[in-house]
């Protein structure tokens, strides 16, 4: 067998070696609905990428506009089912692309990027589902809405008629998870929210047990990143 033949067997194996073990986290769990195994693309290599879909991956996270336009762009009418989900921050100059490339736009953390949001998605005439990306351990540098300012975004977010499917979060590393986790899916609760996006690949698991409907692998479905 040549080299380029390496590559997919390793991703197919990874791919099967993850949603085995996020069916078993759900059962484990006692859930009945399926979490979704979200292949985090970013930095990846292209052949990865070709390897993934080729091995029936069809959901995928970006963190950039620009990147996540020049890995999809030429792929997108080539795959059917295939959806993209932006999980990084968006600037505001930006949502009008991120419209029309993404299925899923999962961070949502201001109003004025809600409004944004509202604008480019009734100018190209698409209803993106989207999420609110909450910072649950209230960490200055990183994104997403405090806690305390949830309750004013959701209203302002149903108000400009966008479809709210959810909330995500990225909780602060080095602290256990679980409180997060458990937090977000309070939150969801709360609100009356279905969609939960939590979890990465050292601790998808734990977010599957408190709830997690959409959980996020990079490095353990591709492999490293590329710096
Ligand atoms: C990169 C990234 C991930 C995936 O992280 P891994 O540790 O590689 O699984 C998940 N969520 C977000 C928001 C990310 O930026």
């Amino acid at each position: 067998m040549d080299d380029i033949h390496m590559p997919s067997c390793a991703i197919a194996q990874s791919r099967s070696t993850l949603l085995t073990a996020v069916e078993a986290a759900r059962v484990k769990a006692g859930r009945s609905g399926a979490p979704t195994l979200v292949a985090v693309s970013k930095k990846q290599p292209e052949e990865r990428i070709d390897a993934a879909l080729a091995a029936g991956q069809r959901v995928f996270g970006e963190n950039r506009v620009q990147e996540a336009r020049e890995r999809w762009g030429h792929r997108r009418a080539r795959y059917d089912g295939l959806e993209l989900r932006l999980i990084g921050s968006l600037q505001t100059n930006k949502a009008e692309e991120a419209v029309k490339l993404f299925d899923v736009i999962e961070t949502i953390d201001r109003p004025k990027l809600a409004r944004a949001l509202a604008r480019a998605m009734a100018k190209i005439g698409r209803s993106t589902p989207v999420l609110i990306q909450v910072n649950t351990g209230e960490e200055p540098q990183k994104s997403g809405i405090a806690p305390a300012n949830l309750g004013s975004l959701v209203g302002e977010v149903r108000a400009l008629g966008l479809n709210l499917e959810g909330l995500m979060c990225l909780p602060p590393t080095g602290e256990p998870v679980g409180p997060h986790f458990g937090f977000l899916a309070q939150l969801a609760r709360h609100h009356g929210l279905g969609v939960l996006s939590m979890g990465m690949s050292g601790d998808f698991e734990t977010a599957i047990r408190f709830g997690a409907t959409h959980v996020r692998v990079g490095t353990g479905f591709f492999g490293a990143r590329e710096s």
